[in-house]
C-alpha cells in the first residue's frame, strides 16, 4: 500500500513528520529537534478531502500544531507490501 509523508515545522523549530496512508489517515507521527527523535501523536482532520489538516502534539514544546496539506504536496514513500 502506498505511504505518504507530510512534513512541517513546529513553532519551536522541531521538524514534524506524519506518515499517512492513501486515505490520509495518520499511521505514525514523529518530531525531531537537535538530533533527538520523539513520537508525536498526530491525527488528520477531514482526511477524505483533497486538502486536509494534520495536527501534531509536539513532544518538545507541548503545542498543538495544525497544518494544512494538499494531497499532491505529500511525498510518496516506497510502497509497503502486504500491510
Ligand atoms: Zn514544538
Amino acid at each position: 500500500m502506498p505511504r505518504f509523508a507530510a512534513n512541517s515545522l513546529c513553532e519551536c523549530q522541531a521538524h514534524l513528520t506524519a506518515i499517512v496512508d492513501e486515505k490520509h489517515h495518520v499511521i505514525e507521527g514523529t518530531a525531531r529537534r537537535h538530533g533527538d527523535r520523539e513520537n508525536a501523536p498526530a491525527h488528520s482532520i477531514n482526511p477524505a478531502q483533497e486538502r486536509f489538516d494534520i495536527g501534531w502534539l509536539c513532544p518538545f514544546c507541548g503545542r498543538n500544531t495544525l497544518r494544512s496539506f494538499h494531497q499532491d504536496a505529500l511525498h510518496r514513500l516506497a510502497d509497503v507490501a502486504g500491510v
